[in-house]
């Protein structure tokens, strides 16, 4: 069965162009400039870009990725594809390696299911001088062999792991990870500029929320900040909430890394999408005040409630991004730190029909994921 979506304004990686796309089996088809040769589902002028892809999340909806919850982490993931995420990584934070492993090895079915595309370890392998919202009393020093076992629990879906450079047998670990298929990602780290360039030379590929949870900048101790942003080889995670990163911090970090180097992510845990009250993140309890997750316990920011949608949306009106920027940071670029920028990640021939309209004012007004509305404009 095919759909053709007409009167759109898409956003494919040349820039947005007035067209139609057509639909097969869940994949695009065809992508066409100007009217549609035949009729379709019109889409009344509104602009189409490629479903979000978040490489870093905890959850929502109330439900809590490093519970292992499935049906919790059914409900998370349904929330953030209404808010047009059509491919998330589960995040788990510091926890026992009995915890860790047990919420991976369960989160792994729904990576078999095609409802993940992966798990990502959040600690336990972190500064206690950077932790934020993760449980100083669990963290471990990195230990490649017990990664390993962590790793075979999630059967094949463990797709990052966040780790300190600076710690005792760090770089091992790092060399393991690579070595598994593992994104290492440098974060929650108290390393020094040289320190952080050593994790990178071993392998690691990705900053995790650049900023958070590591020294700030100094012109004299540039810290791991400055090497991660100017390390061709590194991807820029950041969280573009507006209470994480200053948007003038964000431009910073844009202008060095470019849309090839930076991607968006949420950070999001169990409060997204649900009022503000009192939530746990891992072991430890959180208070959402006004949306913004704090620690119960020393106040510490504890992940986002942030959707993909308004980091979008927040990229293009607050930090001034052009739609075609955004769309690379959202979609394109994290695709591509994950391996699958040849299925998904840009509105193309061959790709996932995995879809995002949106209003002239970038409100989610209909998504697509594998060529199936999950909300139809
Ligand atoms: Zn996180």
């Amino acid at each position: 069965m095919s759909l053709t979506l007409a009167d759109a304004r898409i956003a494919t990686p040349e820039g947005v162009h007035d067209g139609w796309l057509t639909i097969e089996d869940g994949r695009i088809t065809h992508v066409g400039h100007g009217p549609a040769p035949r009729t379709g589902h019109s889409l009344a002028g509104r602009l189409v870009v490629p479903g979000f892809v978040d490489i870093h999340n905890h959850g929502g909806a109330g439900g809590s990725f490093p519970t292992g919850e499935q049906d919790k982490a059914r409900d998370a993931v349904a929330l953030h594809e209404r808010h047009g995420t059509t491919t998330m990584v589960a995040s788990l934070v510091t926890g026992s390696v009995e915890d860790i492993a047990s919420a991976t090895s369960s989160l792994a079915d729904l990576c078999d299911d095609g409802i993940l595309a992966g798990i990502h370890f959040e600690g336990p392998y972190i500064s206690k001088a950077r932790c934020g919202a993760h449980d100083p009393k669990l963290l471990r020093r990195p230990d490649p062999g017990e990664f390993g076992e962590l790793v075979k629990a999630g059967r094949g879906h463990v797709r990052m792991l966040t780790i300190a450079a600076e710690l005792p047998g760090a770089l091992d670990t790092i060399r393991t990870a690579a070595a598994e298929g593992v994104i290492a990602a440098l974060g929650h780290s108290d390393a020094t500029y040289e320190q952080t360039i050593a994790g990178i030379d071993a392998g690691a590929r990705v900053a995790t929320h650049l900023y958070n949870a590591l020294p700030p900048l100094g012109h004299r101790t540039p810290g791991p900040i400055a090497a991660l942003l100017e390390d061709e080889r590194v991807t820029i995670e950041l969280i573009n909430d507006g209470v994480h990163v200053h948007p003038a911090m964000l431009r910073l970090a844009y202008t060095v890394a470019g849309p090839e180097r930076t991607v968006l992510i949420t950070d999001a845990m169990a409060a997204t999408g649900m009022g503000d009250g009192t939530y746990v993140l891992g072991s430890m309890e959180v208070s959402v005040k006004n949306g913004v997750a704090r620690l119960v316990e020393g106040g510490s920011i504890a992940g986002s409630t942030l959707t993909m949608d308004v980091a979008f949306r927040r990229a293009v009106q607050q930090v001034g991004l052009s739609l075609a920027e955004a769309v690379e940071v959202s979609s394109l670029t994290p695709a591509r730190v994950l391996g699958l920028d040849d299925t998904i990640g840009s509105i193309a021939v061959g790709k996932a029909a995995d879809l995002v309209v949106m209003n002239d004012s970038l409100e989610v007004a209909g998504v697509m994921r594998r060529g199936a509305w999950i909300t139809e404009p």
